[in-house]
């Protein structure tokens, strides 16, 4: 994907609660130089990479692909290169290879987690669901995509932020243990008659948001049209004029009437929308997720030229997960 060269103030904004080296001249021309080594090694490696929305603005100058975790996941099983480096989390990188298992995928940075992955294990959902089909014998697991392959092996579907309504409703099951994000959950529950039984995890990113904040933006900026992610807390969802998937609020930005928008999510989004979208207004969360922001360019030119490190899974577990992910993809559209 090519676009527009990031501004400044964009850039400023994002990078300065991590600390990183500001933007000035010198950190640009190494930025330049930078993507046109991993220009030149996407060619040599015969690699594509593929970014998700919440990653730093240069990530998206070298990306073949930008999107959620859907668009990736589909966008996975169509690569014909002979490896992806995945600028993303750890789970999202192992979603790639388990649609793709003839591909060699490479994270740039393993340390690249995920607070709500890491709140369930295949362990305890295996107990879970054991203790609960006593009570309900008709339970399906539905995994949120954002959990380890281990999960996924023990879902009967996996669902996105964008499809976890249809998912839930086309499985034949009155009883859904819906894992590991309450708030997703929740969001759910308040649009199905299905009956919704949470696990308790959430993602510390969109936890975080008050509708204190939202409330105080509203009041400056009566005019503000509010996008939300579902994975933030009901009081929050009730103060938004859409909740959305990230791809669902491009798309709605793009095609909206509106001008100026509240982008209630990771604030890499914000940045893409800034850059895609010049002629409206973004305002931001300010809310960064230290795990997204692990992977820079110069780990992802490490990576390519290193190709690792690499994704690894055990050929089970990838099966079964798979089986998962696919139920989703025919269920969720
Ligand atoms: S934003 Fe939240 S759900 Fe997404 S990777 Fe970061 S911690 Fe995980």
């Amino acid at each position: 994907m090519t676009t527009a060269a990031p501004s400044p103030s964009s850039l400023q904004a994002l990078f300065e609660p991590l600390g990183d080296a500001a933007y000035d001249g010198r950190r640009c021309t190494a930025l330049a130089d930078t993507i046109a080594e991993i220009t030149a090694l996407k060619r040599t490696r015969n690699a594509v990479v593929l970014a998700h929305n919440y990653q730093r603005p240069e990530i998206f100058q070298v990306a073949d692909f930008v999107g959620d975790s859907l668009e990736l996941a589909r966008q996975a099983t169509r690569v014909e290169a002979e490896t992806i480096v995945f600028c993303g989390v750890h789970f999202m990188a192992e979603t790639a290879k388990i649609l793709n298992p003839t591909r060699r995928v490479i994270l740039p940075d393993l340390r690249a987690g995920c607070s709500l992955a890491d709140s369930v294990t295949a362990e305890a959902l295996a107990e879970k669901k054991e203790e609960l089909r006593a009570i309900y014998p008709d339970l399906a697991v539905v995994g949120y995509v954002n959990t380890t392959a281990d999960v996924k092996a023990e879902c009967d579907a996996c669902c996105t932020s964008s499809n976890a309504v249809r998912v839930v409703e086309a499985l034949p099951s009155e009883h859904i243990l819906f894992v590991p994000d309450k708030n997703l959950a929740a969001y759910v529950q308040s649009q199905t008659r299905k009956s919704i039984i949470a696990w308790d995890g959430n993602c510390y990113v969109h936890h975080q948001i008050t509708p204190e904040q939202i409330q105080a933006v509203r009041r400056a900026l009566p005019q503000v049209r509010v996008l939300a992610h579902p994975e933030c807390r009901a009081d929050v969802l009730a103060l938004a004029d859409a909740v959305l998937s990230t791809s669902g609020m491009v798309k709605y930005a793009k095609e909206s009437a509106e001008h100026e928008f509240l982008i209630v999510t990771e604030c890499g989004l914000s940045d893409r929308l800034l850059l895609e979208v010049p002629e409206k207004k973004f305002y931001k969360s300010c809310k960064l997720c230290q795990y997204m922001k692990m992977i820079t360019l110069e780990g992802t030119r490490d990576a390519l030229r290193d190709l690792r490190p690499e994704i690894i899974l055990p050929e089970d577990v990838r099966r079964r997960a798979a089986a998962a992910l696919e139920r989703m993809l025919e269920l969720g559209g």
